[in-house]
């Protein structure tokens, strides 16, 4: 369990700040909390989307431009 010293206390890990820091001063006392998979899948999911969508965009666009 991650120790502050400002606080003098334990803290839970869950209740750390998703940085890591005490969630009474704010002081950092743990490791940064890793973005979760399913957040990473979403933003590839979001790139690969917006990707198709320019593509499609630029598709269109040769077609009604002559
Ligand atoms: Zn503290």
């Amino acid at each position: 369990m991650p120790w502050c010293d400002h606080c003098r206390k334990f803290e839970e890990p869950e209740a750390l700040g998703k940085n890591g820091e005490c969630p009474t001063c704010s002081e950092i006392i743990g490791e940064p909390r890793p973005v979760p998979w399913h957040f990473k899948l979403l933003v590839v999911a979001t790139i690969i989307y917006l990707g198709f969508r320019l593509i499609q965009g630029i598709v269109w666009l040769s077609q009604h431009i002559h």
